[in-house]
């Protein structure tokens, strides 16, 4: 076997025994192998006359979902296409009274947790109510062995990475964009307004986790 396969082997015995957590705590959940394979899955969960949406994620993009759904005509609420913050707001809205909210999760617990960061929540609020149902794509490296650790992924590897991201397309003063660790600041351009625990699935079985050995996302 070579090195790659003896870390696939390994990634793949961690992903299940956390989906095994996932299940006692009453999510759904999957593994898929390949990017192809975790974008099969989850047009395979979401329905054909469903209105999806979702919120900002490298995952859901470099699997090629969005792409997807927009090329086999699906019915989106897509806040990239809005003219403005008003109408983006509106959107970010509405998205919550989706059937199929997509997203990504910041980090999982071995135990069946996850934890998100957000700034302003509509990611976050989707994931607690609203949409009927919430799939969420996560590498396996999300998968950290306790809260604590979780909470320093989201805030120093997550949003300190994003902020990047955001960054390179308006200006932002934030700490840790020049340290690329987390200050805990009270910026007016912090994007770590809410860090939310979801320890439980109710109702059941509605939000569903594909976790896959690919490194996508941050
Ligand atoms: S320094 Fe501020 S914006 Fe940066 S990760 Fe920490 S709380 Fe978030």
């Amino acid at each position: 076997m070579t090195q790659c396969e003896f870390i696939n082997l390994r990634n793949e015995k961690i992903a299940k025994k956390t989906i095994e957590a996932l299940y006692k705590r009453h999510f759904e959940a999957y593994y898929a192998r390949t990017k192809e394979e975790v974008k099969d899955k989850a047009v395979e969960l979401i329905g054909k006359s469903d209105l999806v949406s979702w919120g900002g994620s490298m995952s859901l993009v470099q699997i090629g979902l969005i792409d997807y759904l927009l090329k086999n005509n699906y019915k989106v609420i897509n806040r990239d296409i809005a003219a403005n913050q008003e109408e983006r707001l509106n959107l970010l809205r509405q998205s919550l009274l989706c059937d199929t909210y997509l997203m990504g999760t910041n980090a999982i617990t071995t135990d069946g947790q996850l934890v998100n960061i957000d700034s302003i929540g509509n990611r976050t609020a989707a994931l607690m109510f609203g949409p009927k149902r919430v799939i969420i794509i996560a590498s396996v490296k999300k998968i950290m062995p306790d809260i604590d650790s979780a909470i320093k992924r989201v805030r120093n590897i997550a949003a300190t990475t994003n902020i990047q991201r955001i960054a390179s397309s308006r200006e932002i003063k934030t700490p840790c964009l020049e340290t690329g660790k987390c200050h805990d600041c009270l910026s007016t351009d912090s994007i770590c307004s809410h860090i939310v625990i979801t320890r439980l699935c109710n109702p059941q079985n509605r939000i569903k986790i594909i976790i896959t050995d690919e490194d996508i996302g941050f």
